[in-house]
């Protein structure tokens, strides 16, 4: 049996598994990321967070082929640089020689949201798909595609930003500074917005009876619905049809084998995915063939970014690292 190593490098959370070939975790092991603070203090806490973990599984650093990190912000995977990362405040930390140097075996970095996508073709939702897209709808829109097992992406490693491309012209204003995208109107963060704004204009409604507006959540247009609230029904209708124009838009694009979804808002399940594959396949163009994308809901939650972790690591064993 072959083993690698997953870390999943986050700004609330440093989590790391032992990972055997068939995607499946033996051990893992987690310490919190206590950021701000020095990079290589962070570092050596990554480093910490493996060991135990490999001794959780009882094996050492001769068992494994190597480590495989996802991390947030934007990546240079050749040089194993971390150029930035936002919410770690990191900017072009050689993040790869840093834990090479106390490892002494191969690492592979990766950004978070395509390692993750990895993880849910390798072990989840996406299992054996020739080709996926995985969207994660949390505070923003993140996604990640894996075509013949390999992420694509793109010339300087910033595709798949499907969260910003624009689903209204001259829409809500994004955090990315354009305006109409996609994350404006399908992330949490949007959800909610969209959520106060029908609120306001409806006193009304059950959702009054609820929360006020601090307290909105990306729940409760769904739990007011579930109610029979017509205000928080025409909520979720708008929110199911600005995503079913993104899924299309995605689909006319690439067609993938297998588009999931992920994060927060997708626990919502059958509620969200029946209307949503509806209302998708109206608008792909040319109508559903034979062999059409399906639409399924991510199996692996935190897990996937630990096993795509490894996979990026498993699967890089034996190039040069
Ligand atoms: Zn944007």
């Amino acid at each position: 049996m072959r083993y690698c190593i997953g870390v999943d490098l986050g700004g609330t959370n440093i989590k790391a598994g032992v990972v055997d070939e068939t995607g499946r975790i033996l051990a893992e092991d987690s310490r919190k990321t206590k950021i701000p603070r020095p990079e290589s203090e962070v570092c050596a806490d990554i480093v910490e967070t493996i060991l135990c973990a490999l001794s959780r599984a009882g094996l050492t650093l001769d068992d494994i082929e190597g480590v495989g990190v996802g991390c947030p912000g934007r990546i240079d995977s050749g040089r194993g640089v971390v150029v930035h990362a936002y919410n770690l405040v990191w900017r072009e930390y050689p993040l790869c020689d840093a834990l090479r140097a106390s490892l002494h075996c191969p690492v592979y970095l990766g950004n978070d949201a395509n390692v993750a996508a990895l993880g849910e073709v390798w072990a989840g939702s996406a299992l054996g798909a020739s080709s996926a897209v995985i969207i994660t709808l949390g505070t923003g829109v993140g996604a990640g595609i894996v075509i013949d097992s390999h992420i694509l992406m793109g010339y300087n490693e910033a595709a798949s930003e499907f969260g910003h491309t624009v689903i209204v012209h001259d829409g809500a204003p994004c955090t990315c500074g354009r305006r109409g995208c996609l994350e404006a109107y399908t992330s949490a963060t949007g959800l909610v917005r969209m959520t106060r704004e029908a609120m306001e204009q409806n006193p009304e409604s059950l959702l009054w009876k609820l929360t006020d507006l601090a307290g909105v959540d990306g729940r409760i247009a769904f739990i007011a619905s579930r109610k029979g609230d017509r205000t928080a029904t025409e909520v979720v209708d708008r929110y199911i049809g600005y995503l079913a124009c993104g899924l299309a838009n995605i689909i006319n694009a690439i067609q993938p084998e297998v588009i999931s979804l992920g994060g927060g808002v997708a626990k919502e399940g059958d509620p969200l995915l029946i209307p949503l594959r509806e209302r998708t396949y109206q608008e792909v163009f040319g109508g559903l063939g034979e062999k059409y994308t399906r639409i399924e809901l991510c199996t692996l939650g935190y897990k996937a970014g630990i096993i795509g972790a490894a996979m990026l690591a498993l699967s890089s064993a034996g190039q040069k690292p």
